[in-house]
């Protein structure tokens, strides 16, 4: 029993361990390379829209860690997403705001909203205000434009309209 238990215990070390260590892996398997894709994609919206110009939000992650693309590519992540993933990774100066959609911002029509709060539900940004029954609106300087509310209105009251940020001096 004993010669098994040295046995075992050489084989581990000579062969699983090495083999960890050289492929720069933990001990759950993950290599800092896929921990650092697995911390981005936690942060990413997980709406899959593909609007980052990446088939989804993973290999927007893996594109990030690999190949240290912008980080201001996700739209409905908002300046929100920039914010923690410049945190994550430490490049502060890449902190410029993602592109809006088509320079277009979601309006509720008042009189046919019914408040169901779907569209709240589905917004990854937060820019509407309302609760259950009430009438809900769009704040036009949190919305990226990237129609998430739409689908989900059971009345249809939301559409799209052009807009352009207030100038301040
Ligand atoms: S734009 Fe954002 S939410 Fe959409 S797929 Fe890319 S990372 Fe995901
Ligand atoms: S389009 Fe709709 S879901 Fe997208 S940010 Fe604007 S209010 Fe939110
Ligand atoms: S999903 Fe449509 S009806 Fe429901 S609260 Fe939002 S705007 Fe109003």
């Amino acid at each position: 029993m004993l010669e098994l238990i040295v046995a075992t215990t050489a084989l581990f070390l000579l062969g699983v361990l090495p083999a960890l260590l050289l492929s720069g892996k933990d001990e759950a398997g993950q290599s800092d390379r896929e921990k650092t894709i697995t911390a981005i994609d936690a942060l990413l919206p997980q709406t899959q829209c593909g609007d980052c110009g990446y088939p989804g939000c993973l290999p927007y992650a893996q594109a990030i860690a690999d190949w240290d693309v912008s980080l201001n590519l996700c739209p409905p992540g908002g300046d929100a997403t920039v914010r923690k993933l410049e945190k994550l990774l430490g490049k502060s100066y890449r902190h410029t705001p993602p592109p809006m959609l088509e320079s277009a911002v979601a309006l509720i029509d008042e009189e046919t909203c019914i408040g169901c709060v779907k569209c709240i539900v589905a917004c990854p940004v937060d820019a509407i205000a309302g609760s259950a029954k009430q009438l809900h609106a769009v704040i036009p300087e949190y919305c990226t434009g990237c129609k998430l509310c739409l689908p989900p209105c059971p009345v249809d009251c939301i559409t799209m309209i052009p807009y352009e940020a207030p100038i301040t001096f």
